[in-house]
């Protein structure tokens, strides 16, 4: 009975397509679940963004198979696509293969997910019933069953607050506040010649920094705040020239010019505590009392972190602090090693309490940064082997991913100098604007 129902995917993401396609490759029964109208959904909110990874690193291998059964045209191995050309070169064509399509629902949103007829707390004959969903499609709730579940749903809906106690205040701030890398292009007439904080340091935070950059140039009363709660900003660049990925490392590098030019004013070690509004403009508070005033724009580029909320059904191991399962956590917890690429890892680091349940794609992180499609990749492909029964093909490692040139086990603080406009925190002085 159990055998005869589908594995359901939830998101048709980058990860989530990928899992069908490897799941297709096994004669697996599949079903797609899709939030949105389109294939790539999250991505096309920032379409206008260059990926750092070029197009060898974000094409699954077993979709590659089912696309060059068309007359798709490969995108060349060594270019960077953008969000939108990832989705509109790749991901769009692959969700529109008949394999796929049949078996794809949009505007199909995962409300909550159980197993049928009991709750968490029932464990008598738990593995042998199947899954069920809670979805709404066309403002009606169905119910799906399920013998697998894969979560492929991303976290860009969930974007960490500015603060640095991790909580968003219900003041409805949030609503002023820009937590997405803004188009520019698109944008001028809001953020030029304006006193702009950035707060954050990964990579969004650095594509955010750079692309002001530009319109400062244009723009030069443009003024730019970069708000970080490292010891350094030398800290957010990155492997640079060693980054095996050119254009991750070149981010980190241009940063790290723009700041050592004076182009950027550093606030490192600040801890935002709170964020207050005056006649307009805003007043950025550390915890250890610096404040930033007479800010016009914000940008928060802290991250995202997993929603769990549709899963409090599901026996799941999560680790406390990042939030990924919990024999991933130790690979990618930032407070134990800096190394940002994490080892190649599939179904038996990413198994759940609940048998079937997986969670996958930049979600497995949980909240810690630097996931890759390529990883995602590898995990469905490790999963749909193993959901297949073919025991031995998901136990290996088919991965090899590219170095971010920095590595260090348990990182300390550094003893860096203060690079060009750094400062420690910001002003003392409530009057002062800096
Ligand atoms: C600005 C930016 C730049 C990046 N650059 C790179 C890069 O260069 N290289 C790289 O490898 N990675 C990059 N990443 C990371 C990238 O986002 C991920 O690698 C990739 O998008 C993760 O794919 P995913 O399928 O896990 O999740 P997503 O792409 O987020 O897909 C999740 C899908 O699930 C759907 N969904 C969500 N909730 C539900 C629900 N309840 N029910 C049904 N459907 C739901 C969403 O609509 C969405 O379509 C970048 C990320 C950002 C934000």
């Amino acid at each position: 009975m159990l055998s005869k129902l589908p594995t359901v995917v939830i998101g048709a993401g980058p990860v989530g397509l990928a899992a069908a396609a490897h799941l297709n490759a096994y004669n697996q029964r599949f079903l797609i679940l899709e939030k949105g109208g389109n294939a790539g959904s999250n991505i096309l909110e920032w379409g206008h963004v260059q990926l750092f990874s070029p197009w060898e690193f974000n094409i699954d291998e077993s979709a590659k198979k089912l696309l060059h059964q068309t007359d798709w045209n490969e995108p060349d191995a060594q270019k960077l696509p953008t969000g939108e050309e990832l989705v509109t070169e790749y991901l769009k064509p692959l969700a529109n293969l008949p394999q796929i399509k049949e078996n794809l629902v949009y505007n199909a949103e995962v409300l909550t997910i159980t197993k049928k007829n009991i709750d968490k707390m029932k464990s008598a004959s738990r593995e042998e019933l199947p899954f069920v969903l809670y979805v709404l499609i066309n403002n009606t709730v169905e119910k799906i069953e399920a013998r697998a579940v894969i979560d492929a749903t991303g976290t860009w809906n969930n974007p960490n607050p500015p603060f640095a106690d991790g909580v968003w205040r219900t003041d409805g701030l949030n609503k002023k506040l820009h937590t997405h890398i803004p188009d520019f292009s698109k944008a001028e007439e809001l953020f030029k010649n304006k006193h702009v904080a950035v707060i954050g340091s990964g990579h969004s935070a650095l594509n955010s920094l750079n692309d002001l950059n530009e319109l400062k140039d244009k723009y030069p009363a443009t003024n730019i705040s970069w708000i970080v709660r490292k010891q350094h900003a030398q800290e957010a660049f990155g492997g640079e020239k060693n980054d095996e990925l050119a254009a991750r490392g070149k981010l980190g590098s241009t940063t790290h010019q723009l700041v050592d030019n004076g182009q950027i004013n550093v606030h490192s070690n600040f801890y935002v505590e709170e964020i207050n509004e005056h006649d307009g403009s805003f007043e950025i508070q550390s915890s250890e009392g610096f404040t930033i005033s007479e800010v016009d724009e914000i940008i928060v580029n802290t991250g995202a972190r997993p929603d769990f909320s549709f899963l409090n059904e599901m026996r799941l191991d999560v680790s406390p602090i990042v939030e990924s399962t919990k024999e991933l956590a130790p690979l990618i917890d930032p407070n134990l090693h800096s190394c940002g690429t994490v080892r190649p890892h599939g179904e038996k680091e990413l198994r759940q309490s609940e048998k079937g349940f997986y969670i996958v794609g930049v979600k497995s992180y949980g909240r810690a940064p630097t996931f890759l499609m390529t990883t995602g990749y590898e995990q469905v492909r490790s999963i749909s082997a193993y959901l297949s029964g073919d025991y031995e093909e998901a136990k290996k490692v088919k991965l090899k991913l590219p170095e971010t040139g920095v590595c260090q086990v348990n990182p300390s603080p550094r003893q860096l100098p203060l690079s060009g406009s750094e400062s420690k925190g910001g002003c003392r002085s409530k009057r002062n604007s800096c």
